[in-house]
């Protein structure tokens, strides 16, 4: 039987949410990692191990199956790479690892991640297997060798069966995000490789939830495993206003100075994830004008608390921290906390945003969420038990409003000083009187001098933000999309009228005894689609509607429309209408690509 351990967060490295003192933290060397992954992580600049890395990474060091419950953004990535990293020996001709992914993204992400880590580590060749890609370059760097493959497993069968995969020497097996690999149809496949592969072998499974079938490939291959779970264990004041905005990682810094121009704001922290991004940050903003500092682990005590006092007394305005850096800052005058990465767990994240709304004041948090970390904010409302509301992008025009308001406000405040506007009064009143230029036009003058190179107003072209539809639930929106008869219809129908998706019918359906999953295993592997590519699927008696993206490139048309399913030919084309299309009826993009 599997031993179940659970992590709860007051005895992870993380403190609990409550916990304003430094707590001893655990380094990643306090872990045993290997030397050259630690000099890695150093120059990455990840200060402490995330919960899951915690738990995860002694107990595979130790040589035992982990079986663990996390999501993406919690960095399981790391939890599974640098054990593997810092017990691997290069130079092999078969692979000693094996990573399984349900799609190509994570597949590619993971071999980033492998890179990363691996950069001290002299020969470790990564190679990335996924449906989609041609085999040329896959064969021939198997045939030269690579220590460790990350593959979808369909790819990774094809590569099995056709003997150029040789999986014998195998130590360690890596299952990331099992749950989605079930749902997209690849159960068998993952199966066989678990059987066939050697009994020896480390598995570490890693699944956001844990389903019946899991917990039953768990027990049926892997060896006694250790289950870890993260645990939350939060609760947030209420006098402190949560919003977030969704922006891609190139966006940030304009966000923020959007933000920093439209936002009412007294003292801020900005957090970042890692310690070189805290200085790049801080620099950037000293840069547009702002009184900004880093603050990260690797600056010295002194110096914190130099610049804490300063943020304290008014001589700066804004702290660019990390977790360890500000943990425990109490300043009163932080009237908001911007998380411009998102942490790696909740409880630091309500940890962060307590940095505001101190000594019974009001406080703003606000967070920048990419379209890949939905997730995560999905999580962080759970775990605060309260919902975010989102905000968008201060337009040009809202920051130029309070552009002139703050100028506004700045002429107000000079007229208060009634012995100045005497004095200048009377500097004005002489230059009128010498120049034949109205009052007006003088005060304008003045307004020129005083604002000097900057211009007043912005003129930027308003930044694209990306969206993600919140108003599907995560689990909608992540789940194998479904039969369009039962609940799928509408869904599908409002999808496809935003004009991203276009129906597409397959010449497979319930007389072939198809599934959308397998739909979904198929066109993903074969076409190299991600799951929200997939809009409202319908099975019909000799056909399936499938909506995909209508703006599909003729290199993935082609190829989906000589993929199988259950040994059928789909010959995927567009939908007619909905009625029985004819033989005859070609794809309608394939023939206009060809004129
Ligand atoms: P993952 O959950 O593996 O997708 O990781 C989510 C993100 O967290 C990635 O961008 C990682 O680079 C980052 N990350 C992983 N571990 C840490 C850590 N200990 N400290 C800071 N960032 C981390």
């Amino acid at each position: 039987m599997a031993d179940y351990r659970g992590v709860m967060a007051s005895e992870n490295p993380v403190p609990s949410a409550e916990a304003d003192t430094a707590p001893e933290q655990l380094t990643f060397a306090d872990l045993g990692l290997d030397a050259a992954v630690l000099k890695a992580l150093k120059d990455v600049g990840y200060e402490t191990p995330s919960a899951i890395q915690a738990a995860t990474i002694p107990v595979l060091l130790q040589g035992r199956d982990v079986v663990g419950l996390a999501q993406t953004g919690t960095g399981k990535t790391a939890a599974f790479a640098l054990p593997v990293l810092s017990q691997m020996e290069t130079g092999h001709k078969n692979p000693q690892a094996l990573v399984l992914a349900p799609t190509r993204e994570l597949a590619l992400q993971v071999c980033e991640a492998f890179e990363k880590y691996a950069a001290h580590i002299k020969g470790v060749s990564v190679l990335p297997v996924y449906g989609g890609q041609g085999y040329g370059q896959q064969l021939s760097a198997l045939r030269r060798g690579v220590d460790i493959v990350v593959g979808t497993p369909g790819r990774i069968m094809d590569h099995l069966d056709k003997g150029t995969l040789d999986l014998s020497e195998l130590k360690y097996l890596v299952l990331d995000e099992a749950d989605e690999m079930l749902k997209m149809g690849f159960a068998e496949d993952v199966e066989t490789i678990l059987a066939d592969t050697p009994s020896t072998k480390q598995v570490a499974l890693f699944s956001a939830t844990m389903p019946a079938q899991i917990r039953r490939i768990s027990a049926q291959y892997l060896n006694d495993p250790e289950e870890i779970t993260v645990k939350t264990k939060t609760a947030t004041s209420t006098n402190i206003t949560q919003r977030y905005l969704i922006v891609s990682y190139q966006q940030k810094i304009d966000a923020l100075t959007r933000i920093l121009e439209v936002e009412n704001f007294e003292g801020m922290i900005v957090f970042t994830r890692t310690k070189n991004e805290t200085e790049t940050v801080a620099e950037k903003l000293r840069a547009r004008g702002y009184t900004a500092a880093a603050i990260n682990g690797d600056v010295a005590q002194v110096q914190r608390e130099r610049t804490v006092n300063q943020l304290k007394s008014g001589k700066l305005d804004i702290l660019v921290a990390t977790d360890v850096a500000a943990r425990g800052l109490d300043v009163d005058r932080i009237s908001h906390v911007v998380n411009y990465d998102l942490p790696i767990d909740t409880e630091s994240y309500v940890h962060r945003i307590g940095r505001t709304g101190r000594a019974g004041r009001t406080g703003d948090a606000i967070s920048f969420v990419t379209p890949r970390e939905r997730r995560m904010l999905t999580a962080i409302e759970k775990a605060t038990r309260q919902p975010l509301t989102e905000m968008s992008l201060p337009s040009v025009d809202d920051v130029n409003a309070t552009r002139l308001t703050r100028f506004d406000d700045a002429i107000t405040a000079a007229l208060e000083d009634t012995a100045a506007i005497a004095t200048f009064r009377d500097v004005v009143a002489h230059y009128v009187a010498h120049h034949d230029v109205p009052e007006a036009d003088v005060a304008a003058a003045l307004a020129v001098v005083a604002q000097g190179d900057t211009p007043l107003l912005m003129a930027e072209e308003p930044i694209s933000q990306p969206r993600f539809d919140r108003d599907r639930s995560d689990r909608d929106r992540d789940r194998a999309p479904r039969e369009g008869g039962r609940d799928g219809g509408d869904r599908g129908d409002r999808r496809s009228s935003d004009g991203r998706f276009a129906t597409y019918r397959i010449a497979v359906g319930r007389r072939q005894r198809v599934e959308p999953r397998q739909i979904v295993g198929a066109l993903a592997n074969e076409g190299g689609l991600r799951r929200n590519d997939f809009g409202a699927i319908q099975i019909r008696q000799d056909f399936s509607l499938v909506e995909l993206p209508a703006d599909l490139s003729r290199d993935t048309l082609n190829r989906l429309t000589d993929t199988r399913i259950s040994g059928q030919l789909i010959d995927l084309r567009l939908d007619q209408g909905g009625r029985s299309a004819k033989r005859s009826d070609r794809p309608q993009r394939r023939d206009r690509d060809r004129d």
